[in-house]
């Protein structure tokens, strides 16, 4: 049988949907795209509260038992019906929700995103191709996402928490491409692996869960790594240029951060702009805050003031510095798990960040965006909050402007990319992010909602994670802007 993913991923690559049929074994998920797959989840459960009361029709390894029992529910007069499935020749389509209406059906697609994407109206348009070539009349076909102008109050409000969009006139436009297709796809899928280089689509519309089998010939440091390489890295490696050495052998000229990322290679020394370096240090003024924040984001809101979608502050780390030289002062905060921390996390940032002095964050815009929307929320805070916005300073700056760059960057400028190059893991234990229990922000992220529903013993343990994980994005910045000030004295 050929499902929707089956049919989607070949759209992706005819590889990727060879893989998924012959060598699961070769897939690996990573958080992220398992994240996605559980909101998606909850998402679909979620949209049925649309039209409720239906018939579900349950998952079933049989898929011809899936598409009798769907048969035998709209011929029994079911209304509304829950995973519904169609078979057309050895197409499968199992549809959200589907309404049977006099006229015919009405098929819903539920997407987890928050716009009608191309790539939802090409799952909308196979599901309708499926669903009307195994004998129904679709009137409608239908894509429901998620609407981010949304704000909880109270009970969810399914109609206003979803959009329903029809999409019936462009999912038909594309039976002609699907017709087409089918065949081609069958046919890959009856023979043997399709020989399919690596590409643009490997990361594109998502990264392709066979990414690690197939790219595992790329070195660690390659061309794909030239800063804002985009398309042109896959005309070298097209080239058999694959390393930074082969840009420098076959004498390619490139500029700015690419040609500092194969010079300092070649050379082994940093780049050290010292006046720049000076300038920006000069430029501090204390107190000096350093400040990272933590967010998390719903596609259900589980609060009252929150939107769909919206980045929630649920946590901060803290390192002050008062006069140069002077001891550290941390402070943090982390919302009680179970509720919605905007509040107090704005109300204690007030009590923790003084009128004057810089703020320094890295990657500003980020810690910008959060004081801004939270002092639009809070009327009552909003000029402390937004005078400490003003206060921001980027530790980013020196490194994104290559004032300070060195080899083991490999053009990535984050600050986990940054710390562990200017501080090398093995002999600075205490500043490696893969000694925690949660060592990047999507981990964070998932942390804080989750809360909701552990047992006491995990809310500590996670509790202690996160505290430790954020003291460390702060206590980095203060090790980072340490070296940037000896890299002047020298
Ligand atoms: S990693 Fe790229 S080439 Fe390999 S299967 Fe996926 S999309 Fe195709």
């Amino acid at each position: 049988m050929i499902s929707k993913s089956n049919f989607t991923a070949a759209r992706q690559c005819y590889k990727r949907a060879w893989l998924s049929k012959y060598r699961k074994d070769l897939a690996e998920i990573d958080e992220n795209t398992r994240a996605r797959f559980d909101v998606g989840r909850m998402v679909g459960k979620a949209a049925r509260n649309l039209f409720p009361g239906g018939s579900l029709v349950n998952l079933n390894r049989n898929q011809q038992a899936m598409a009798d029992k769907t048969r035998s529910l709209i011929d029994s007069g079911c209304q509304i019906i829950y995973e519904a499935a169609f078979i057309f020749e050895d197409l499968i389509a199992v549809c959200d929700i589907v309404i049977v209406t006099p006229k015919g059906l009405q098929i819903y697609e539920v997407k987890s995103g928050t716009s009608a994407k191309d790539e939802y109206i090409t799952d909308i348009s196979y599901q309708n191709y499926v669903v009307s070539k195994s004998g129904y009349e679709v009137v409608q076909a239908n894509l429901v996402h998620i609407n981010t102008e949304y704000t909880r109050y109270g009970e969810l409000d399914y109609e206003q928490l979803f959009k329903i969009v029809d999409v019936t006139e462009n999912s038909e436009q594309s039976f002609e491409m699907i017709e087409s297709e089918v065949p081609i796809v069958r046919e890959m899928l009856n023979g043997n692996m399709p020989n399919i280089s690596i590409g643009k689509y490997c990361k594109d519309p998502y990264k392709c869960e066979f990414y690690n089998a197939c790219w595992e010939h790329v070195p660690d440091y390659s061309v794909f790594d030239l800063y804002r390489v985009s398309d042109k890295a896959y005309e070298y490696y097209s080239k058999g240029i694959v390393t930074l050495e082969d840009i420098h052998e076959k004498g390619i000229l490139l500029r700015g951060v690419q040609k500092q990322q194969v010079d300092t290679l070649v050379s082994g020394e940093p780049v050290i702009n010292k006046d720049e370096i000076h300038k920006f240090i000069n430029s501090l003024q204390y107190p000096l805050y350093f400040l990272d924040f933590e967010t998390f984001q719903e596609a259900i809101p589980s609060y009252d003031g929150c939107r769909a979608y919206e980045q929630i502050p649920f946590q901060y780390s803290l390192h002050i510095q008062n006069k140069p030289g002077e001891e550290l002062i941390h402070k943090e905060f982390l919302g009680k798990e179970g509720t919605n921390p905007k509040r107090t996390l704005a109300e204690q940032i007030i009590k923790d960040i003084g009128l004057t002095g810089t703020v320094l964050a890295y990657n500003m815009s980020f810690e910008a965006t959060v004081l801004k929307k939270l002092a639009e929320e809070f009327p009552d805070l909003a000029d402390h909050l937004l005078i400490v916005a003003n206060n921001l300073n980027d530790l980013l700056i020196p490194f994104r402007k290559t004032w300070y760059y060195c080899k083991e960057m490999k053009g990535s400028f984050s600050i986990k990319s940054t710390l562990p190059a200017l501080y090398p893991p093995e002999m600075n234990p205490d500043l490696d992010y893969k000694k925690l229990g949660i060592n990047n922000g999507t981990e964070a992220m998932a942390a804080f909602p989750k809360m909701a529903t552990m047992t006491p013993e995990e809310v500590e343990e996670t509790r202690k994670n996160l505290l430790k994980y954020c003291k460390l994005d702060t206590y980095a910045m203060v090790k980072v802007l340490e070296k940037l000030k000896e890299a002047v004295e020298q």
